[in-house]
C-alpha cells in the first residue's frame, strides 16, 4: 500500500492546548508522525511525497477568507504591542439563533474569534506550512486512487476533522479528509467518509451538511459529556437536499469491540446503500483502550477486525489519519487497521 506523507508536517509543534480553562501539554505533537510511521513500516510499501497543494483546491471546502487569515495570522499577531505569544481569541463570533447576524471585522483579534473555534487550535510560526502539507497529503492520496490504487494512505497531521469550512478547531485547521471528498467529487466520483475517531467528525458533517452528493457517516463517544459537546447528535441528519446524507452514530465511554461492532455494521450498510464510487475513511486511532482521551476500550488486534469488516465493502479506498495519542500501542493499531483493511 502507498503512504504519502510530507515532512513539513512535523513543523508545527504546539506545546499546549486549553482544558478546563487551564493550559495543559498538547498530545497532537509531531512525535505522533513518528509512531504512525513505524506502523507504516511493519506493512511495508513506498512512502511518497505529495504535490503542493494550491489555494483553489483548499478553497473546494475552505471559505477564502479563512485561507488568507491562517497564511496571514502569525505575522500580524506578531504587530500587536504585548499580545501572548499563540494567537487565540478573547471574543467569540458565537452563531446562535438568538443573536443578530455577526459581521467579519479587520481586527486580527476579532478575525480569531471569528475564526479559533475553541482553546485546542494553537497557532505556531509554522502552522500555515504544516497544515497546507497535511491537505496536500489527503489531495494528492485521493488522486492516486483516482489514478487506480485501491487502497492509500494518508499520513496527515494535523489531523483536519474538526475543522469547518471557515474555522479552526480541536487540533485541526485544514479539513483533509474533506479535501478528498471535493477531489474525488470535482473527478465526478461519489465518495462517502466514514468517520471513526473517537470524537465527532463536526467539521466535515458541517462542511457537507447541506448536500446530497458527499454521504458523512460518524462513530464516535457521545458528546453529551465528551469533545465537541455540540455535535455529533444522533438527530443531525443533514439539511435540505442535505437531508438524510448524514448519520451519527454516538456511543457510550468505555464502549468495547462487541457494541462498537454493531454501530459499525449500521454505518457500513448505509454507505452501502448510498453505493459510492470510493470511501473515505477518516481514521482516527483515539477509539484505542490506552489513548489519552480515554474514549472507548479498542484493544490492538480489535483494529484488525474493524479494518476487515470496513474491507468487506469492497471499495476503493482512501485512508486520512484523524486523532490517535500518544500510547505505547499507536503505531500496533495503525498497522492492525491497516492489515485489515488489506485483507
Ligand atoms: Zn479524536
Amino acid at each position: 500500500m502507498i503512504t504519502v506523507f510530507d515532512d513539513m508536517q512535523r513543523s508545527h509543534a504546539p506545546r499546549e492546548f486549553i482544558v478546563s480553562g487551564k493550559p495543559q501539554p498538547i498530545p497532537e505533537i509531531p512525535e505522533r508522525i513518528d509512531m504512525l510511521l513505524e506502523g507504516v513500516r511493519r506493512i511495508g510499501g513506498p512512502v511518497v511525497a505529495p504535490k503542493e497543494i494550491f489555494g483553489d483546491t483548499l478553497a473546494l471546502v475552505h471559505d477564502r477568507r479563512y485561507i488568507q487569515f491562517l497564511s496571514t495570522l502569525w505575522e500580524r499577531w506578531r504587530r500587536i504591542p504585548d499580545a501572548a505569544e499563540t494567537p487565540s481569541p478573547n471574543v467569540f463570533a458565537l452563531g446562535r439563533a438568538s443573536l443578530p447576524p455577526a459581521s467579519y471585522p479587520d481586527s486580527v483579534v476579532g478575525q480569531c474569534g471569528w475564526h479559533l473555534g475553541d482553546g485546542s487550535c494553537p497557532v505556531t510560526p509554522k502552522t500555515w506550512e504544516a497544515a497546507r502539507a497535511s491537505a496536500a497529503t489527503a489531495a494528492h492520496g485521493a488522486k492516486l486512487v483516482l489514478g487506480g490504487e485501491r487502497a492509500v494512505y494518508a499520513l496527515c497531521r494535523p489531523p483536519g476533522h474538526h475543522a469547518a469550512a471557515d474555522m479552526a478547531a480541536g487540533f485541526c485547521y485544514f479539513n483533509n479528509a474533506a479535501v478528498a471528498a471535493a477531489v474525488f467529487r470535482e473527478a465526478g466520483r461519489r465518495a462517502a467518509i466514514l468517520d471513526i475517531d473517537v470524537h465527532h467528525g463536526n467539521g466535515t458533517e458541517a462542511i457537507f451538511y447541506d448536500r446530497a452528493d458527499v454521504l458523512t457517516v460518524s462513530i464516535h463517544a457521545h458528546p453529551r459529556r465528551f469533545y465537541p459537546f455540540f455535535w455529533g447528535y444522533p438527530e443531525e441528519r443533514g439539511r435540505g437536499d442535505g437531508e438524510g446524507f448524514n448519520l451519527n452514530l454516538p456511543l457510550e465511554r468505555g464502549t468495547t469491540i462487541k457494541p462498537y461492532r454493531e454501530a459499525l455494521g449500521t454505518a457500513l450498510s448505509r454507505i452501502a446503500d448510498f453505493a459510492p464510487d470510493v470511501l473515505v475513511l477518516a481514521a482516527g486511532l483515539d477509539i484505542a483502550v490506552d489513548d489519552p482521551f480515554k474514549g472507548f476500550a479498542i484493544q490492538t488486534p480489535e483494529f484488525g477486525v474493524i479494518g476487515r469488516d470496513i474491507a468487506a465493502l469492497t471499495l476503493p479506498m482512501l485512508i486520512v489519519q484523524e486523532g490517535g495519542y500518544p500510547s505505547p500501542h499507536l503505531g500496533g493499531n495503525l498497522a492492525s487497521l491497516l492489515e485489515g483493511l488489506l485483507a
